[in-house]
């Protein structure tokens, strides 16, 4: 299996995966990108996954489905474009062989779910969080609430330390500018910026990331810490517990 990041838009990653022939997309907001891929690398579409109900994520998915045949599944509790198969956490979705469980992860909107695939082919596994979890960072809540977002990140963080986290952006430098704001002596962290600086000056990806690294240096998985409270508390001194710590949190990045 291959996993490949194709940039769509200013700083969207729409993730391929393939086997060398048969081949599945997450979030497609553009069509064009994956057309051209699949025209490079010789391969058939078959299945196209979708995370949430955004422009940037669905965009392309009706004129890959008119182009391709490929089949699209996506979040039952949200609006999106028909037909397809709607998916709830808890549910499966099996493509190209390998299996992938639905995660319900409410928070950036409300019906947003997660696609996790533990055994895929050759690869470690593997999440596709959409606008989630984002490496250093995660989604803005337009949707819901502090302590849905908080739980569903605690529910993907749950998942094996070798798991690949596959965002849909390309966030990660600004996201760990403010991680090093609220943890500055996190040694784990500078390390990671130095990476990341060194891999966007060669226009890489920083992506994927890994959740046992997003553990070390990702303050909104490590929002009950007692270094991030006291953080999360100099910009809101009421902030009492968890969850309004990190409710703290996302409101200081928002104006970060
Ligand atoms: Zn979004
Ligand atoms: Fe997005």
């Amino acid at each position: 299996m291959k996993l490949v990041a194709l940039p769509a838009f200013s700083d969207n990653y729409i993730w391929l995966l393939h086997d060398g022939q048969r081949a599945l997309v997450v979030d497609p907001g553009q069509a064009q990108p994956v057309l051209d891929a699949l025209q490079r690398l010789s391969l058939s579409l078959e299945a196209i996954l979708v995370t949430h109900h955004h422009a940037d994520h669905v965009g392309g998915v009706a004129g890959l489905r008119e182009a391709t045949g490929a089949a699209v599944y996506g979040p039952a509790r949200e609006a999106m474009p028909q037909p397809l198969t709607l998916l709830k956490g808890g549910e499966h979705v099996t493509a190209l062989g390998l299996q992938f469980e639905v995660i319900d992860v409410p928070g950036h909107t409300a019906g947003h779910i997660a696609y996790f695939c533990r055994e895929p082919g050759d690869l470690a596994p593997l999440m596709f969080c959409g606008d989630t979890l984002f490496s250093g960072g995660c989604g803005r809540l337009f949707e819901g609430t502090p302590l849905q977002m908080l739980g569903s990140l605690q529910t993907l963080a749950a998942l094996p330390g070798n798991t690949r986290v596959c965002c849909a952006h390309e966030y990660t430098l600004s996201n760990l500018r403010f991680a090093q704001a609220v943890e500055p002596a996190n040694a784990e962290l500078s390390a990671y910026i130095e990476r990341c600086q060194a891999l966007r000056a060669q226009q890489l990806p920083t992506l994927p990331s890994t959740l046992a690294l997003e553990r070390q240096i990702n303050p909104f998985l490590r929002s009950g810490e007692p270094q991030v409270m006291a953080a999360a508390r100099r910009f809101d001194p009421e902030a009492q517990g968890p969850v309004a710590c990190f409710a703290a949190l996302r409101q200081w990045k928002n104006q970060f």
